[in-house]
């Protein structure tokens, strides 16, 4: 059977679901936010079919508070526009409602067939119809495009009832990570499902399936073809989840690192232990407590810290050539951004942050003039976190990491004074000339 017949044979098949009634799951609508009940009640009053699918229906069966809702309806995107004023439609090739309220963004998506639907001409005859490339469909199409089985239950705001197609509770209850269909086509079809199966056994400690694990290693490769700004949203997600270390060593683990900072993996494979290993995850461990504490982790500090060991060496290359170490920080911090980012495109604020936190590394050294300047920095902060990384991961500054302790316990009021003294300064010379001008 070639790959279309047997794919338009997935496509036909009709899998009855199993239907889970409220009384049999722990889903209240208490755990899903007004925007996201609102945006289902009002489309069920229109008499759409709306359901709760993905992260949310999957987290809050896991116990855990989603970070967002999306929504899965059987109204075309215009229809669900007619519904709601707050309303944008995104996308060229898949057109999805986004619904504002305040700052939280509920997505709406059409029910849609998977790809190969779309690839034959099956699409054009069955039951969805093709509007600008996107086959529409319903609940029972929609399900076998999704990604993991734990991500592809639906929960009905009908009648509060869970749909499951896939075996999604029972890979929940057996804590197990699978991909829905032949995995090794559904990473072909989109290599990025590789780094979510990473992010979600990290985020979720899952076991993998072996089906869904053993191509992994062998198709890493095809994360080459994805667009870099596409790779750094995902970056995004995988460190900023509060289980980067976690997420780290299963990227590493599967050869799939090397593809977001190849620079740093070639320096963890040629030192098979020792600083840059030790850096790297005290610095991601460090990113985790910020993230459970609630605190913000800014994209550059990030950066400056998973790039920081071949960052270091360049350093050093660099220093032979040029008489300042500041020279030296710059040259190395523009060579490894440009390389970095022909593999992940990431914004120009946050490459110049990280040359910036690099940038201070070395003015940190220079302990006996202008520190208040130093302090005065808006990345001062972040370069002592980086200094504090390095002296634990074993580098021999314990002397500078004190004298900066210190010096932003004092400093503060000498740099205000120092400010002060030359606002004053500036204000008396403004004076004066205003006083000349009016002697004039
Ligand atoms: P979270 O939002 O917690 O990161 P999520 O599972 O909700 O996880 P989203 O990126 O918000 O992830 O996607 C919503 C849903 O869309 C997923 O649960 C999945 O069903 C589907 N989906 C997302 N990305 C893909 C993909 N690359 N391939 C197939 N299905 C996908
Ligand atoms: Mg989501």
């Amino acid at each position: 059977m070639t790959e279309l017949e047997e794919n338009k044979k997935i496509s036909r098949l009709k899998v009855a679901p199993k239907i889970i009634s409220r009384s049999d799951h722990i889903i209240s609508r208490m755990q899903i936010s007004d925007s996201a009940l609102k945006v289902l009640y009002r489309l069920k009053n229109a008499k759409y079919k709306a359901y709760l699918v993905g992260g949310a229906v999957r987290d809050i069966l896991l116990g855990i508070k989603p970070k967002d809702f999306d929504v899965v309806t059987d109204a075309e995107p215009e229809q669900i526009r007619e519904l709601f004023r707050n309303c944008r439609l995104i996308g060229r090739r898949f057109r999805l409602a986004h619904i504002q309220f305040g700052k939280e963004i509920i997505e709406v998506s059409t029910f849609r067939a998977s790809h190969h639907i779309s690839d034959s001409n099956e699409g054009h005859e069955r039951e969805g119809r093709i509007i600008r490339d996107n086959v529409y469909g319903d609940i029972d199409d929609d399900v076998w495009r999704r990604d993991f089985t734990i991500n592809a239950l639906f929960y009905n705001i009908n009648d509060f009832s869970v749909v499951d197609y896939v075996g999604g509770i029972e890979d929940l209850e057996l804590g197990q990570l699978r991909l829905i269909g032949d995995p090794k086509k559904r990473y072909v079809e989109d290599p990025v499902r590789m780094l979510r199966a990473i992010r979600f056994i990290s985020k979720f400690d899952l076991n993998v399936h072996p089906l869904t694990e053993n191509p992994i290693i062998q198709f890493s490769y095809l994360l080459e073809t994805i667009p870099t700004a596409r790779l750094y949203e995902e970056m995004l997600k995988l460190f900023l989840n509060g289980f980067a270390f976690k997420t780290y060593i299963s990227l590493r683990k599967y050869d799939l690192f090397i593809y977001l900072f190849p620079q740093t993996e070639q320096v963890l494979t040629q030192n098979k232990k020792g600083y840059p290993h030790e850096f790297i995850k005290n610095a991601l461990k460090n990113t985790d407590q910020r993230v459970k504490h609630g605190k913000s982790v800014n994209p550059g500090f990030l950066l400056a810290t998973i790039l920081w060991a071949p960052m270091r060496i360049m350093i050093e290359e660099y220093s032979s050539n040029v008489h300042s170490d500041i020279e030296a920080t710059k040259l190395a911090g523009d060579a490894i951004i440009s390389k970095q980012i022909s593999s992940i495109s990431i914004p120009r604020r946050f490459t110049h942050m990280a040359r910036d936190i690099w940038t201070l590394q070395a003015r940190l050294k220079q302990t006996k003039r202008k520190s208040y300047r130093v302090l005065m920095h808006p990345r001062f902060r972040a370069a002592y976190d980086l200094l504090l990384l390095r002296a634990q991961s074993g580098e021999p500054l314990n002397d500078l990491v004190e004298y900066w302790t210190k010096e932003q316990l004092q400093e503060p009021q000498i740099g205000k004074s120092k400010i002060k003294t030359r606002q004053k300064r500036n204000n008396s010379n403004r004076n004066t000339k205003n006083s000349k001008k009016k002697d004039l």
